[in-house]
This record gives C-alpha cells, structure tokens and sequence, in this order.
C-alpha cells in the first residue's frame, strides 16, 4: 500500500450519504418562514425545492441512498486520492503527518459538483425544467451549469457583480457548459431593482444574488432555486468526501488527531467531518477545525441566532452563525468565503464545542497556499489555502500527530488574485466589530 497517495477503486464511492440530522446531540431548531415566523412546512419550500430534497433536507434517516443516475457521473471523477503532502512536510520540518482529500479534481475544479449532480438530478426527476442559482466566485455556478446540462436542464445563474468582472473565465466555463450568467443585482428582479435604486453602484454580495435567485424560481413556472452551500440536503450530499477519507485513512492504519476545512456557508468542511462525528460523539479524541477569513468571520465574531439567508429576506430563516443578513464584504478581500452565515449544522456543532472556528487574514492564507504550491505541486483555490495555511500552523505546534485537511480545490481561476498577492496589492481587513453590531441590529423581529 503507497501511504503516499491513497487510492480507492471505483466500487468505493459511497453507495448512501450519512445524514447525521439523528446522530445530533441535540435536535437542530427549525427553519422558520420568512414572513410570519413560524416553522416551516414541507409544503412552504415546495415553490424553491423538488418535494425529493425537501425531504432530504428535513430526514431522520440516518443513510440515503445515492441514486444509480448520480453514482455514474461521481464515476467521472470519484473516488478521490488522499495525498500525503510530503514534500510539505519536509519544508516546514514538522514531524506530524499532513494528510489532504483532493476535491480539486472534478470536472468543476472543486468539490461543488458532489452536490450540484444530486440536485439536477433530483429536480430533473421531479420534472423541472430550469434551475435558478447565485454564485460568487464562481465555483458553485459552474458546477450547477455542468449538471444542468448532463441532466437537461437549463441554467440562470446571477453572479456577484463584483466576481463577474474579477474572474471572467469562470462565466466563460459557465457559458461553455450552456448557462445563462448575469452580474447580480440585475435590473431582471425587484429585488435587484430596489439594491440598484439605493446603491446603483453596489458590488452585489451572495445574500443579493441569493434574493434574485430565489424570486426567480419562486415566479416562474416549472423553474426552481438551487442552494450550492450551507443546507442541510448540501451537506449530505457532500458527506462522499468524509466516507471515502474515513476509508482512506483505516487503509492505512491512520486514526486522524485533527480535522481541517476551510468555511464559506460550510459545506466541504460538513462534509468532510461529518462522517466522523458519530466517533466524536463516542468520545474519540478528534479536533475539528473549521477556517475561516477575519474579513467574514461568521464563527469567530458572528452571532448564533436565527437569521434570513438573504438581503430581501425571501429565504426562510435559519439558526446559524451569522454576521447579518445586510453584510456586504469589503471588496478588497481575494479569498473567497465571503457568505454572511453558515451551515446550521455546523453552527450547532461549534455551539456545542464538537468543532473549533479560526480566522486568518489573506495574507497569510494565501502565502500558505503559495508554499503548497511549491512544495506538492498543486496550486490551491484561496479558499482552500485557509485550511492549508491552518494545516501548516497545527502541524508546526505539534508533535506527532495526524492532521488531515480537505483540499476543497484548485486555484487555476484564481491567478489574477495571486498576481495581486505576488504584487503585495493585498491587504488584511479584520471585519470591525462595530460593523456587526450594526448589521445585527436589523435582525428579524415577530410580533
Ligand atoms: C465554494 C467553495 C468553498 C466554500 O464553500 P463551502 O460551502 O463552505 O464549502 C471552499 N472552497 C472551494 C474550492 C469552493 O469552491
């Protein structure tokens, strides 16, 4: 067995995702309906989702069976290698052992594409015809274009305005694989309509792209909205990455001491430790460190409380970390994970203490990422250069131990953030605290 790259064969791919929602020490609050906050009925997310993923989202079956159509496209890419970064290792003269699960190598360049396939197939199922997205930097676009068109749907997708002029080449991928792009807001929604009244010159942020999406499907017929991140039916989805690492490691006779992944709405991170919360639960000695950027720090400085997953509020509200449902990211910021809240599953995780949060500025997150590069070859997404760069920090203050981290994928897009940082045009921004009393102040309030 080569302990340097750990292989699995193709009747590896997990045959069912875990659904941990049984395995929760406490049971998750409930979304709640935007407008009168009362909990939400199946039948109040039936206009956003396919009745099969509302299901999902919502299930106490503690495993779900990935469907034969979604298990031949994972064959395009699955089962994934978990590399021993080495030549890391060597570089920074740790004697822990530095593990990485390479997301990076499907066909949309990150681990997006685990979910977007499920949810077109699920919605295709269902019979709906087009699928209405945000994305910010792009990765989750791209992804749901290439599933949209595998499973024949067709794709409108609103992206950050501010992401569409800095990384083109992602819309070009999006337009390759046949999807219809717009720099949100757009004058296509009220809810980009009233943004562009007030701020004509605004940057967009997810929460505004998220609102157009929404109004989108929920306006027109056979068309439904597809979230890339934070729900629960997303961590599910993304739970292949967990199951396959947790075979990895036995095969080798590692027993992971630190779980690392890099946090925008949490959905690589849940699904690369989620697998091993059933362990955690048991007692089992296992870190779980979620990373975030100190420019969005929805863990390290946000609130745990229920929020709207938007800026117009049309999504139901959630428990979770958040920042505010009005945050807009300060534009200087390259790395990615500028989402205002997070996973409600991870938020509870961190609530009860089962998982850790850490924030970094950019800088060194992305010079981490630069030292990946050139020691182990591949060049990292920034956002993925967080969980290296947290990877990097653990290893050096430890002695021994096995460190794992999720490389949720590749930097190949994001060239023209790393000649800002190879310019020293970046700067580091901690997110004022100030800012987020501001922003918490418009909380939702029920009479
Ligand atoms: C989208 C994305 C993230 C952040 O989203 P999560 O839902 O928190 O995983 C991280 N890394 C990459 C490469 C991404 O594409």
């Amino acid at each position: 067995m080569n302990k340097e790259k750990v292989v699995l064969s193709q009747k590896d791919i997990p045959q069912a995702w875990y659904n941990v929602l049984p395995d929760l020490p406490e049971p998750l609050p409930p979304p709640l309906h935007p407008a009168t906050g009362k909990p939400l009925t199946p039948a109040d997310l039936a206009p956003l989702f396919p009745m099969s993923l509302i299901q999902q989202e919502l299930s106490p079956k503690r495993w779900i069976d990935v469907p034969p159509e979604v298990l031949d496209v994972y064959k395009i890419w699955r089962p994934t290698p978990l590399h021993r970064a080495v030549h890391l290792e060597k570089a920074i003269k740790t004697n822990c052992r530095i593990y990485y699960k390479n997301e990076s190598l499907s066909p949309a360049g990150s681990h997006k594409l685990n979910t977007a396939i499920a949810q077109a197939f699920f919605n295709k199922q269902e019979g709906v015809e087009r699928l209405c997205t945000e994305t910010g930097a792009g990765q989750w676009g791209s992804s749901l274009a290439f599933a949209c068109h595998l499973m024949g749907l067709k794709c409108t997708i609103y992206m950050v305005k501010v992401s569409y002029h800095q990384k083109p080449y992602r819309k070009s991928l999006m337009h390759v694989w046949g999807a219809e792009v717009h720099p949100s807001p757009t004058n296509l929604t009220k809810a980009g309509q009233s943004i562009l009244q007030k701020f004509p010159d605004s940057p967009g942020s997810l929460g505004i792209a998220i609102s157009e999406a929404v109004e989108d499907a929920a306006t027109h017929e056979n068309a439904k909205y597809a979230l890339g991140s934070v729900l629960n039916h997303v961590l599910l989805h993304q739970t292949v990455i967990g199951l396959e690492t947790k075979k990895q490691l036995e095969m080798i006779g590692e027993k992971p001491d630190t779980l690392i992944g890099c946090v925008g709405g949490g959905s690589n991170f849940g699904g690369f430790v989620i697998p091993f919360v059933p362990e955690k639960l048991k007692g089992k000695d296992i870190r779980m460190v979620a990373v975030e950027p100190t420019s969005c720090p929805s863990f390290t400085k946000g609130l745990y409380t229920y929020d709207y997953g938007d800026t117009a509020k049309l999504s139901p509200l959630v428990k979770m970390y958040t920042l505010g449902h009005s945050f807009i990211p300060p534009g200087i910021h390259a790395g990615g994970l500028r989402y205002h809240g997070a996973s409600p599953i991870i938020s509870l995780l961190v609530k009860r203490g089962l998982a850790e949060a850490k924030a970094y500025p950019q800088n060194p997150v992305f010079e981490a990422g630069i030292l990946f590069s050139k020691t182990e070859g591949f060049l990292p997404a920034p956002e993925t250069s967080h969980a290296i760069k947290c990877a990097i920090d653990e290893a050096k203050k430890n002695d021994g131990k096995c460190i794992v981290f999720n490389y949720s994928g590749h930097g190949h897009f994001d060239l023209s953030a790393y000649d800002a940082y190879l310019d020293k045009k970046l700067e580091d921004f901690e997110y004022p605290a100030e800012n987020v009393k501001e922003a918490l102040r418009d909380l939702p309030t029920f009479d």
